[in-house]
């Protein structure tokens, strides 16, 4: 599994693929890929590390992601992270975090004071009915103000039966009036029920991808692994 890349476009950035315990919540509807954690802390600090050294830290930024949230990664990892920061000038790191986690956000930015901490809420979509009956997203607050607080940046998935092109731009719409930055996944084919929906992929590619694929605050992935990591 590729589990280092550089991001060329748009924000440009190192990211990082790591390890953990794995997702503590493990019940999103469209989710399969958070096999990659094992409880072996030391196991997954060696394999991080080994990650962590290729960090160059030319961009002055980095997103460290790992197939759940940064708090199921071991505390050595997480020091190793903030000594490449101060080694190799990087400045500015992404972290993603599901919404349980929302409370112990602060205390992560008080370890890494000095180094910008961009937090990424995997929120799928400000539709409750859909995020919380279709997705199984375990967020159970309408305000996006509120969602929004302590996150910089969040996820969105489009491409599912039930989308259409008003709840997408609606979507995308509050995603940048209440984040900094939004990340429009697109549902691809995995073991789960959930399945692409080729109609509403279409609408978003005619529809909004035209408009939104030069926006600097939107990352956009066709493919689950545009980001270079992952398999
Ligand atoms: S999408 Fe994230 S929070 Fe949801 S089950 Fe998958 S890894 Fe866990």
């Amino acid at each position: 599994m590729e589990r280092y890349c550089k991001i060329l476009e748009k924000r440009k950035r190192e990211i990082v693929l790591l390890r953990g315990t794995g997702c503590a919540y493990k019940r999103c509807a469209f989710c399969d890929y958070y096999d990659d954690g094992r409880e072996d802390g030391e196991a997954n600090f060696a394999l991080n590390r080994a990650v962590l050294e290729k960090v160059t830290g030319e961009f002055g930024e980095l997103e460290v992601i790992n197939s759940g949230s940064v708090f199921e990664l071991d505390s050595g990892t997480l020091r190793l992270i903030r000594e490449i920061c101060r080694e190799k000038s990087v400045s500015t790191v992404h972290f993603e975090s599901h919404y349980i986690y929302r409370q112990k956000i602060p205390r992560l930015r008080a370890e890494f004071s000095g180094i910008d901490l961009k937090m990424k809420l995997g929120l799928e979509t400000f539709d409750f009915d859909f995020r919380e009956n279709t997705l199984k997203k375990g967020i159970s607050e309408y305000s996006p103000e509120e969602i929004a607080r302590n996150f910089n940046e969040a996820n969105f998935l489009f491409g599912l039966t039930g989308q259409t092109l008003s709840s997408m731009k609606r979507d995308i719409d509050l995603g940048l009036r209440f984040f900094e930055r939004i990340c429009i996944n697109i549902m691809c084919e995995n073991s789960t029920d959930l399945k692409p929906d080729k109609d509403v992929i279409e609408v978003f590619m005619k529809g909004i991808y035209p408009a939104i694929k030069y926006d600097d605050r939107a990352d956009i992935l066709l493919n689950n692994t545009d980001f270079g990591v992952g398999d």
